[in-house]
């Protein structure tokens, strides 16, 4: 069953990914597909085998220009559209997302590198995405009453303008329409640079946008590098707030380059999320999340909980479980139903990943599972699933994002050993708390600095609540009602009751 559905995945990947070979990956400006004859491109590889999916156009500060362009261009006409007319068009939207959800699955996996087990779900939250702001779209605009005696103040939002959108390539999917949506439904245009490591969905987004009928310009898409287009896209004046998710390093990038232009940042940015583990905690479901939230995924996720904090006092019997799990994870194609781990992006991402082994050894730490490339993997870019033991918080690896299937262990005794060991990294995105202790786990979430906590639970997703990060991994918060404070502009309004006194001069 699982190696004839596997098959089956890679002949129909296969067709679909073949127009990507026979006619480079363009740019969509102000409604139209950009001609791709004469661009210079780059080729876009394939991380299970390393083989080329086709060229990718190397976009210019000129295609950016003109798309930065279209966006304010198109401006008044998008924002006019009542939140309502929004409404439906972002629902006809996901409509069309989810009648492509097999295509969408198949080119993401076979683009990233993600299991198809995990990205069969990426036209499904990318579809629900869209929903979720096309019903708020109506009430975007809402704000508060604010009375004083003699005066009545209230708030409402407005659209901020055109919006850059910057994605990484991790689930670029996913979390293009995560971004993306909000800011339609707040009523901004948008420019949507994703990643150039695995930039196919990002064209089937564009496609979509241009079947779902916006009006030009609306929606534009470049492809190229960071440093060219990205950088171009949040210097350009036009271009009002940049909603970037990506490196720490990027973030700082993407600030400097906006200083000039006052550019508004949301910046969704690295982790080094710790899961803390108690030993009055559910012993097998805190394993479960344990291993599913380092090593699915590849490793490649924002919330992943990196740095496994484990009371000593049930370490060793959590530690030699969690070996024989990692044991059996199925390492392999992504496209095959039964993989749990896929290969990384790149061959230059294995690099940097396969350089933590190094380190962790030379640091003193144990490397007790992994640690290696899997040689019957050898042309993807596979790197084993790795547990490093005996490890202390202050070791290279304890304290950068390795961004891979890579799960670093460190023992403590008390509470405050946990907490202190959990807040000294630079990254405060995600933690996770296990414990069957009430108090404690409240006690933990006052303290432990992260953007968002999870108790005796994986990252579960809630689109109201908010999403982001503190100290390095991040500014601003999406979801819900967060998205729109980005996206738009707060007015107050006062009206006076024409009962006070106007200072009169000059009498
Ligand atoms: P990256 O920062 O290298 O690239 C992200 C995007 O920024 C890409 O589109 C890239 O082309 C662009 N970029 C690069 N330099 C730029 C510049 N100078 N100006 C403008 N744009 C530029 O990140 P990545 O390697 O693609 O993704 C992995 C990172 O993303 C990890 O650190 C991960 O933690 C982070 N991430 C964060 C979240 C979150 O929600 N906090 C979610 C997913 C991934």
């Amino acid at each position: 069953m699982g190696a004839s559905e596997s098959a089956a995945n890679r002949a129909k990947a296969a067709e679909l990914l073949k127009r990507f070979k026979d006619q480079p990956a363009g740019h969509y400006i102000n409604g139209n597909w950009l001609s791709t004859d004469g661009q210079e491109t780059f080729d876009n590889l394939e991380p299970a085998g390393n083989t080329s999916l086709g060229a990718v156009v190397s976009g210019t500060v000129q295609d950016m220009d003109a798309a930065c362009e279209a966006a304010a261009s198109a401006f008044e006409e998008w924002s006019a559209f009542s939140g309502q007319a929004r409404k439906k068009m972002l629902h006809h939207f996901a409509d069309l997302i989810e009648k492509r959800a097999e295509e969408i699955a198949l080119v993401e996996s076979s683009d990233c590198g993600q299991a198809i087990r995990f990205m069969k779900q990426a036209a499904i939250r990318g579809a629900a995405n869209f929903r979720f702001f096309a019903d708020k779209a109506p009430e975007a605009q809402n704000g508060l009453s604010l009375f004083q005696p003699e005066h009545t103040n209230y708030t409402l939002r407005k659209p901020i303008g055109p919006v850059g959108i910057i994605t990484p390539w991790n689930t670029p999917f996913m979390l293009a329409t995560w971004k993306i949506a909000p800011a339609l439904a707040a009523g901004c245009t948008i420019v949507h640079k994703p990643a150039e490591l695995s930039p196919l969905s990002a064209t089937l987004l564009a496609e979509i946008s241009e079947e779902a009928g916006f009006p030009a310009g609306v929606w534009n898409m470049v492809h190229g590098f960071g440093e060219i287009v990205g950088k171009r896209l949040s210097e350009h004046p036009a271009i009002k707030a940049v909603a970037l998710v990506g490196e720490t390093s990027t973030g700082s990038h993407i600030i400097s380059q906006g200083a000039a232009t006052l550019k508004r940042v949301h910046l969704e940015l690295g982790g080094k999320n710790p899961v803390i583990v108690f030993d009055d905690a559910n012993f097998d479901r805190a394993l479960d999340a344990v291993v599913f939230m380092i090593y699915s995924l590849n490793g490649q996720r924002c919330t992943s909980s990196s740095r496994l904090l484990i009371q000593n006092s049930i370490k060793e019997k959590f530690i030699s479980a969690l070996i024989e799990r990692i044991g059996k994870l199925k390492v392999g194609d992504p496209l095959d139903p039964e993989t749990e781990v896929g290969p990384l992006i790149h061959r230059t991402h294995v690099e940097k990943v396969m350089g933590y082994m190094s380190l962790a050894s030379e640091a003193g730490a144990t490397i007790a599972a992994g640690g290696y490339r899997p040689e019957a993997l050898a042309a993807g870019n596979y790197v084993a699933p790795t547990l490093f033991t005996d490890a202390d918080n202050e070791m290279r690896i304890s304290q950068e994002e390795i961004f891979g299937p890579v799960l670093t262990a460190i023992g403590f005794d008390t509470e405050e050993e946990a907490i202190s060991a959990a807040n000294d990294v630079p990254y405060g995105l995600a933690a996770y708390i296990w414990t069957a202790d009430v108090g404690r786990s409240m006690r933990m979430a006052q303290r432990v600095e992260a953007g968002m906590l999870w108790v005796n639970s994986e990252n579960n997703r809630n689109l109201p609540s908010p999403f982001g990060g503190m100290k390095m991994s991040g500014i601003g918060r999406d979801g819900g009602d967060y998205s729109f404070d980005f996206y738009m502009e707060t007015k107050n309004v006062c009206i006076a009751h024409d009962s006070h006194k106007v200072p009169s001069l000059g009498v």
